[in-house]
């Protein structure tokens, strides 16, 4: 699953900038929608932790086509995509739930929380890749969550709700421990998604079927 760094030339302080820009770019998307400042109050109590990175498949996916990002949000696709080669790339999923394929082209890591690279234990800012033409099944977890589009757009599902087409710049709201899904078509997506609430530390699971 591992490949080489494509930045070898970079030190520790060089990476530790390039995580500082991606927090300061998604503090100034927080900023600037007030959907975002409604749900949680950016945390103020970050702390950086020098993180191995963990690479995954689904980073030269992303990296080749992170998809369309708005006047607004491209700022913030751009830092993530600076950085994304020195995330602790998380899949979470096994191939049994998800498929071989959706572990290719997918993977997430969180920016803030409680095991993020820069701690907090008052939210989980989590950045979170799908390729085209994925089908994310349906999964909960107990905090709220708000994803953020910077770039790409997909087709949200949850239960209870109309399907809902989003692309950058839109906001979706999920309840605590509501199912919920999401299918991509023929472009990627690439999220900003914040937890609150309890569990902020647990990983989604697969809602029975
Ligand atoms: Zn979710």
């Amino acid at each position: 699953m591992l490949i080489d760094a494509p930045s070898p030339l970079l030190d520790a302080n060089d990476i530790r900038a390039l995580f500082d820009l991606a927090l300061l770019a998604a503090r100034d998307w927080h900023a600037t929608c007030p959907v975002q400042q409604g749900f949680a109050p950016w945390p103020e109590d970050l702390v950086y932790v020098s993180r191995e990175a963990v690479q995954i498949p689904g980073l030269a996916h992303m990296v080749h086509d992170p998809g369309a990002a708005s006047e607004a949000s491209r700022a913030l696709r751009d830092a993530i995509l600076a950085v994304a080669p020195f995330a602790e790339w998380r899949l979470t999923y096994t191939e049994d739930e998800v498929g071989a394929d959706f572990l290719q082209r997918f993977g997430w890591f969180e920016l803030a929380g409680p095991e993020g690279h820069f701690l907090t234990d008052h939210a989980r800012i989590t950045v979170g890749f799908w390729g085209a033409n994925l089908y994310y099944p349906r999964h909960q977890h107990e905090p709220e969550e708000l994803y953020t589009i910077v770039s790409g757009k997909a087709l949200f599902h949850a239960d209870g709700e109309e399907d809902q087409a989003l692309g950058a710049g839109a906001t979706r709201i999920h309840a605590a421990n509501q199912p919920h899904a999401m299918t991509t078509s023929d472009s990627p997506i690439l999220t900003l998604v914040y937890w609150r609430g309890a569990g902020l530390a647990d990983p989604p699971r697969l809602t029975a079927a």
